[in-house]
Parts: structure tokens; C-alpha cells; sequence
């Protein structure tokens, strides 16, 4: 399998159904979405240029914690794509603003890499590893998770029965260029659950409040007239109903051709995009100088 096909399975064209509009707003997930690893996906450059030639609001959000706005946004220009980190909210800014805003004075315990502990110190949260003092345990995406920290999570809410349960975001895996993964956030989070009795109580990721809040408040648009895209049902298919938008799912992450048809209705997308350029109506093309085979190239 290369970068951009949809994952297995014979891929079906009659599952695909594309927009035959435009819209105001453009919300994009990263991870599956817009690249795989370090590779933009097919169509991606191309279609980010039009957008913004066509004067459209381009939105880039993601429940990956590993990294911070300036570098994702250091990334997408690595890989050819024009971002401002101003258009990409993630879990280290949600989760970050939620606790600056709910919980100022709480000492939290992130199980996190470093980029949403650089963030929780430049906003003035105290971190710390005594469970004695800890009032809140972060579950994050963190690929250097070891016993040591499961035990300070343990002591602090099930010894010391001080400290609450949040994580940065739900997912189960990442997806990565090799069409494997990497387990995320809720592997942790169920690492702490299972010995502590205790109940994750939020997230800040897609498709909870915060982040819709999050995602609503930059785009200054109405929600039916944005499109969301993503490569998750559960998460971005699912975010983008919750928000009133309209949603995309594109076959270039998680999501294969064959379970397309089983998705529960009330997580249906409104379109299938088989790569995420098709988000764009055919009638645009030619004026884009775009034809149906290209748009492969990574510009
Ligand atoms: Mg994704």
C-alpha cells in the first residue's frame, strides 16, 4: 500500500460521494487527513493553494498533544504546505486554555510529552510529580509512558483520593506512514482507569465541548457553512455533526473502504472522498487547471 490509498480492500468508487458546493469554511484534521507521517497526502497542497486563492477560511485541528501550534505549523511547511499556527488548534492549546481558564491554581500531573509541558509552564500551571500535592492527572499521547508514571498517578487518586482524571484527547492510535499506528491518549487513560476505579471525567480533544467551542470560536463562521474533513467516524465525522457543520470523510487514514457502509447513521458523513482534493466540485477544476489524474505531486 502507498501514501494516500485508501487502506485496504478493493476501493470502491460508487462509495465516494463529493460536495457540489463550496463552503465559507474549511476545518481539516492532520494526522490520516492531510499527511501521513512526514508525506502530505495526495491532492492536499493542491487543494490547501485553492482554497486560499478562492479566499476561503482554512482551520487545522488535531487531538495529537505531541506537538504545539508553531510546530505544526513548522511541519506543514517542511512539507510544502502554507499554515499559520494561528489556523491550528490541537489538544496542547485546548487543554491548556481550559485548565488556564477552570483550574488556574490546580497542580496537575501531565503524562505528556514535552511540547503540552512547555505549554502548561508558559501559562503559569504548576506541575508536579508528588502525588501528595497533585490535583489533576493529565492522560496524554505520550510515546514514553513507564511504570513510574502510572504509580504517581495511582498514588494521587486512588491512595491520596485528591486527584481528578482528564486527558488530552480519546483516541485509541495514531495512524502512521507505514499503515501501522501508535498507541494514543486512551491507552493511557485506560492504564489509570484499570488499576484506579476512576472515570477519565473530560477530554479536549474531537469530538468533545471543548474542542468544538474551541474550533467554532476561531472560525467566526456559521457552522452550516463549514465543512469539516477528517479520516476518523468516531471523532471528526462524529465532531463536525456535534458542531452543525458539514462533515467529509476522506479513506486516506483510519477508516477503510469496506466500513464505509456499516457506519452507524448518526455518525454518516455527508460526503466520502476517496483523496481530499474531490472536496473541491468538479465544475472548479478546469478553471484550477486541475484534471482527474494529477494532483498526485506534493508541491
Ligand atoms: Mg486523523
Amino acid at each position: 500500500m502507498s501514501i494516500g490509498e485508501p487502506r485496504s480492500g478493493e476501493y470502491e468508487p460508487e462509495l465516494v460521494r463529493v460536495p457540489s458546493r463550496l463552503y465559507a469554511g474549511y476545518v481539516f484534521d492532520l494526522d490520516g487527513t492531510i499527511y501521513l507521517g512526514s508525506q502530505l497526502l495526495p491532492g492536499a497542497a493542491r487543494l490547501v493553494q485553492a482554497l486560499r486563492e478562492m479566499d476561503r477560511k482554512l482551520m487545522f485541528v488535531s487531538n495529537n498533544p505531541t506537538r504545539d501550534p508553531d510546530e505544526y505549523e513548522r511541519k506543514l511547511w517542511a512539507m510544502g504546505l502554507r499554515a499559520s499556527s494561528s489556523e491550528i488548534v490541537n489538544t496542547v492549546l485546548t487543554t491548556t486554555r481550559w485548565l488556564a481558564a477552570n483550574a488556574p491554581d490546580a497542580v496537575v500531573f501531565p503524562i505528556s510529552e514535552e511540547p503540552l509541558k512547555r505549554a502548561l509552564r508558559d501559562c503559569g500551571i504548576r506541575t508536579s510529580e508528588d502525588p501528595a500535592e497533585i490535583d489533576i492527572v493529565i492522560a496524554s499521547y505520550d510515546r514514553h509512558f513507564e511504570y513510574r508514571k502510572l504509580q504517581i498517578a495511582f498514588d494521587a487518586i486512588w491512595r491520596h483520593r485528591r486527584a481528578r482524571l482528564v486527558a488530552t484527547n480519546p483516541d485509541r492510535f495514531c495512524p502512521v506512514a507505514d499503515g501501522g499506528g501508535e498507541p494514543d491518549a486512551a491507552a493511557i487513560t485506560a492504564a489509570i482507569e484499570a488499576c484506579t476505579g476512576a472515570r477519565c471525567e473530560l477530554h479536549f480533544g474531537k469530538p468533545g465541548e471543548v474542542m468544538l467551542n474551541a474550533i467554532v470560536e476561531a472560525l467566526e463562521l456559521a457552522p452550516g457553512d463549514c465543512v469539516l474533513t477528517g479520516d476518523r467516524v468516531a471523532t471528526d465525522i462524529r465532531a463536525a455533526r456535534e458542531a452543525s457543520m458539514a462533515s467529509a470523510l476522506v479513506l486516506t487514514g483510519e477508516t477503510r473502504p469496506d466500513e464505509v457502509p456499516r457506519i452507524p447513521e448518526e455518525n454518516r458523513p455527508d460526503y466520502v472522498l476517496d483523496r481530499i482534493d474531490r472536496l473541491i466540485p468538479r465544475e472548479y477544476w478546469d478553471e484550477l487547471g486541475w484534471n482527474l489524474e494529477a494532483g498526485n505531486e506534493r508541491m
